[in-house]
């Protein structure tokens, strides 16, 4: 039998959770189609690091609110998000120094609370760590990381609560319109009707928007992350670090553990099929980005390997997603492209989303910096650092 509902999110990770939130608590009829279970895709293997650290205002602004939700997440969505709030530490090359000054006096004009730390601060925050190649560095008190697989389920429990239905191990399997405007998609359990679509598919984005003949800049990259055991000495949590300079990122992980991923554009290089890539970590990844965690946290020389995994990033041309209705006025919008850094955004994108399909005329969070023709315009998002991951 058809399902009708006033909107159908495609896709159950922490973009479609968050915005089945936002929606069902406003009263919309809202049904969320997960070909999987909540969460089974990249979210659920997020590093889920909350940092501020951004060169846009835009994107500086929902990191602050997300960290916000993130805090007081118990009160504003319900259930656990795991939020652990360990400091976070940007180390940057002498090239991007002044990048970082315009970074910290974007974030401060916000209300981040963001500081450049001195390297004699540094090392007395972190003894351990090598800093004699380093000029500067910025910390963030309140950031830290989050459990991605807790906090997209309970959004998931949270949009149910408010009404929201969930189709899991569901399939969209086509798109349909009428006179230029969606009517629904078909699945693997029948048909939903539904005005308004949203393609929350992350990693299979273009994959979906193919379906309603839309061609999307998004490609499906496999990432991987390497953990290691801290050694004697090591075992209080540190800061989560992202060193610039030997472009990896790392943070504690619960049971001694530090996890360890790259900060590389070579990353996007790649191309996966999201169906069928290769989970485990390679030995040749553990050995490398052993060898970078060393450079900068030498006692890590004593660290034990415990393996590892590999994921997708969702990637567009300039590391930023694709916030959209398309074509316009049809009713089809693109959530997705969130290129390795949507996890801390999520809370503010699902607040963006509910108020873009809405139509609210004064949104919080504009989407229009995300549209999808800023690519054929050549005005693409840009960084202050060569790093675009940075946002
Ligand atoms: C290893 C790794 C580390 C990361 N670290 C961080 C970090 O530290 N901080 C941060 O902010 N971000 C981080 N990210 C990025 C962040 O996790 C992602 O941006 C975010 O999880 C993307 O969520 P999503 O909902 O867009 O996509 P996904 O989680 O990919 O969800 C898409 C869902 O769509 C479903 N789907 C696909 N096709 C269909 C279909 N036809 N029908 C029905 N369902 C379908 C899939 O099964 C999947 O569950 C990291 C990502 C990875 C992989």
């Amino acid at each position: 039998m058809t399902k009708t509902v006033d909107v159908a999110i495609i896709g159950g990770g922490i973009m479609g959770c968050s915005t089945a939130f936002q929606l069902a608590k406003r009263g919309v009829n809202v049904a969320v189609i997960e070909k999987n279970s909540i969460g089974a895709g990249p979210t659920g293997h997020s590093s889920a690091i909350i940092r501020q650290h951004y060169s846009n205002e835009l994107t500086a602004r929902m990191a602050l609110y997300g960290l916000r939700v993130f805090q007081n997440f118990e009160e504003d969505v319900g259930g656990e998000c795991g939020y652990t709030a360990t400091g976070f530490l940007a180390l940057i090359a002498n090239a991007d120094a002044s990048g970082l000054e315009m970074n910290i006096a974007l974030q401060q004009s916000v209300g981040i609370d963001a500081s450049i730390l001195s390297t004699d601060a540094l090392k007395e925050m972190m003894p351990s760590l090598a800093s004699t190649d380093l000029i500067k560095a910025a910390y963030e008190p309140e950031s830290g990381y989050a459990d991605p697989y807790l906090t997209v389920n309970a959004y998931a429990q949270a949009a149910r609560r408010h009404g929201a239905a969930f189709l899991l191990d569901t399939k969209v399997t086509g798109v349909r319109f009428a006179d230029g405007k969606v009517v629904g998609v078909d699945t693997t359990a029948g048909a939903v009707d539904a005005p308004i679509i949203i393609n929350a598919t992350g990693a299979w984005a273009a994959e979906t928007a193919a379906l309603a003949d839309i061609s999307l800049p998004i490609t499906s990259s496999r990432v991987q992350v390497s953990l290691f055991r801290r050694p004697a000495g090591e075992e209080k949590a540190h800061p989560v670090i992202a060193d610039f300079i030997h472009a990896l990122y790392f943070r504690s992980e619960t049971g001694g553990l530090t996890l360890v991923g790259l900060i590389d554009p070579a990353e996007a290089d790649a191309i996966v099929d999201p169906d069928n890539f290769g989970k485990g970590v390679s030995d040749d990844f553990v050995l490398e980005s052993g060898e970078r965690l060393i450079k900068r946290y030498p006692a890590m020389e004593l660290s034990q390997s415990t393996g590892g995994y590999a994921s997708l990033y969702a990637i567009t041309p300039d590391w930023h997603p694709i916030i959209d209705e398309l074509p316009a006025g049809s009713g089809f919008y693109t959530c997705s492209g969130f290129s390795g850094h949507g996890f801390k955004l999520s809370p503010a994108v699902g607040l963006m989303m509910a108020d873009l399909v809405m139509k609210v005329e004064e949104p919080l969070f504009d989407a229009k910096m995300f549209r999808y023709g800023r690519f054929a315009d050549n005005d693409p998002i840009t960084s202050k650092y060569e790093y675009s991951i940075v946002g």
